[in-house]
């Protein structure tokens, strides 16, 4: 299992070009207001959403792959791309220039 860390590419949020959007009214648990499902928190594997009703998502450390809506059997998270929530395009140049 992993935890979520800084690691030497810094908050894996940071580089995500796409962002997971959980919609509580097609959330199972959250219809149901209990623990039940939870396939997102199963599968997610940065251990950035937590176990609760509804499950919240860590943005700082979320990578963006996509496993969590696609697991999810309601469709209740959809992946945007992250420029719609503000994040820039523009990608900081970190070759080392040779
Ligand atoms: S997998 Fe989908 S329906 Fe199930 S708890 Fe997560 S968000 Fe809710
Ligand atoms: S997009 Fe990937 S890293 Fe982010 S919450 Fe979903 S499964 Fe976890």
């Amino acid at each position: 299992m992993s935890w979520p860390c800084v690691g030497e590419a810094g908050r894996t949020g940071d580089w995500r070009i796409g962002r997971p959007v959980l919609d509580p009214e097609k959330c199972i648990a959250a219809k149901k207001n209990r623990i039940l499902c939870m396939q997102c928190w199963v599968f997610c594997p940065d251990n950035v959403i937590t176990r609760t009703v509804p499950p919240t998502i860590d943005l700082e450390y979320c990578k963006g792959c996509g496993i969590c809506a696609a697991v999810c059997p309601s469709q209740a998270i959809e992946m945007h791309p992250e420029h719609e929530h503000g994040a820039s395009t523009e990608r900081e140049d970190l070759s080392c220039g040779c």
